[in-house]
């Protein structure tokens, strides 16, 4: 990682650069697309630089490495669970996150209603989706989002805020973009058929950033990019 939070500066820097150059040529608010700053990897320092900078949250893919981390850091800092999530770790989730992105099915839906439920609080989420129909990814198929959605909205502990996605690994830019575009459309479509309001939309990491805001990302997730590379990156 990035050795110093001077050269995290440096880093962040850029990423905003990079974000409010994608809003402008796509016409939207700077303010409209957030930076999440994901960590996984890195030491409990990678957070306390996010944090010191203003981030307000960041993301992690491993319950147990948020587990030892999350004590290390400051106590304001929001953390988002942004990798698979197994029912059996549920209430972990629910006791470390305060939201969790990876929603891809209805067994965990359930097991989260409970372990939130359990805990008197209500917990944000983001329903996962595969929109590059790519068999390397988690995430409920497009077809299943709407069913996915329906069971969502009874959990009264849970708050779903949004969809989330991850573009298909490849060469062609186009690939990324398409799978965003159909994110937002997918979310458009949930929208108006249940009445809803989705607001977030995660999409777009270091390398397909700026094609995610120009298909109406309201989040996006950087690693790579604000604290250098990973030693071996755990897939996503
Ligand atoms: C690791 C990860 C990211 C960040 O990826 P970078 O390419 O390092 O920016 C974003 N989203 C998810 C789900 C991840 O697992």
């Amino acid at each position: 990682m990035q050795t110093t939070y001077e050269q995290f500066c440096a880093a962040a820097e850029g990423v905003m650069a990079q974000i409010a150059d994608a809003c402008d040529r796509a016409g939207r608010a700077r303010n409209e697309v957030a930076l999440l700053a994901v960590t996984k990897t890195h030491p409990a320092t990678a957070a306390e630089y996010a944090w010191r900078y203003g981030l307000p949250r960041v993301g992690e893919n491993r319950v147990q490495e948020a587990a030892e981390k999350r004590p290390l850091a400051p106590p304001g800092l929001k953390w988002d669970l942004i990798g698979h999530l197994q029912s059996n770790k549920a209430k972990l989730a629910a006791d470390l996150f305060d939201r969790v992105q990876s929603v891809d099915s209805e067994k965990l839906l359930l097991a989260l209603e409970r372990a939130a439920a359990a805990r008197s609080k209500q917990l944000a989420i983001l329903l996962q989706i595969n929109a590059g129909n790519d068999p390397a990814k988690f995430g409920a198929e497009p077809e299943d989002a709407e069913r996915l959605l329906e069971t969502a909205l009874r959990q009264p502990h849970l708050h779903v805020e949004g969809l989330m996605t991850i573009a298909p690994l490849s060469e062609d830019p186009s690939v990324a973009q398409r799978t965003f575009a159909r994110l937002r459309s997918i979310r458009d479509d949930l929208q108006t058929r249940l009445r809803v309001s989705l607001p977030e939309l995660s999409m777009g990491m270091s390398g397909d950033l700026a094609a995610a805001v120009a298909e109406g990302s309201t989040l996006v997730r950087v690693g790579t990019a604000l604290f250098g590379s990973r030693p071996s990156s755990p897939a996503a």
